[in-house]
């Protein structure tokens, strides 16, 4: 049977992965790749009064977990996947919203991984299902860029 959830769990993935701004009220300009100075025992260690845009981040894995019934399958959530994406519907242009789909470590956007090509196919067919088109990204590990273009069929 496989394993599905809803919240993030043991997962503490974007306070690495992710680059973050100052500029966004964070304490400092974090890198791609850098752990945030508060994460302790993989857990944020100031979640009652971590920042704002914390709060407010969801990963595209956990919005979609949140809104199927029973969760999603544990083993496409980003410490698990290697994978992180997010959606950027700040960026929608002609009805194409972007995602980004940032690896957490270097060769884990290896499209032949067979977890991987799971996930993108169900995002695929999801999006046919919602009448949504997303587009995605893939970005390198140590990347501040957007990453090329992913053409999934
Ligand atoms: S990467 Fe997603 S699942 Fe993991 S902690 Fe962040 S929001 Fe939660
Ligand atoms: S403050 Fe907490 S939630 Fe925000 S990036 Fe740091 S560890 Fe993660």
């Amino acid at each position: 049977m496989i394993e599905q959830e809803s919240s993030c769990g043991n997962c503490c993935t974007c306070c690495t992965t992710l680059s973050i701004k100052a500029d966004d009220g964070f304490y400092k300009d974090k890198p791609a790749g850098e752990t945030c100075e508060y994460v302790a025992n993989n857990q944020c260690s100031i979640h009652e009064d971590r920042f704002s845009l914390c709060r407010k981040y969801e990963c595209f894995w956990l919005q979609l977990a949140k809104k199927v019934d029973g969760g999603f399958p544990v083993i496409w959530r980003p410490d698990n996947l290697g994978i992180i994406i997010t959606p950027k519907p700040e960026l929608e242009k002609d009805n194409k919203i972007p995602l980004y789909l940032r690896e957490t470590y270097k060769g884990a956007n290896d499209l032949s991984r067979p977890e991987l090509k799971s996930f993108l196919d169900t995002i695929v067919r999801l999006s046919r299902k919602q009448k949504k088109e997303w587009e995605m990204y893939l970005i390198p590990f140590d990347s501040e860029g957007y990453g090329r273009k992913l053409i999934v069929n």
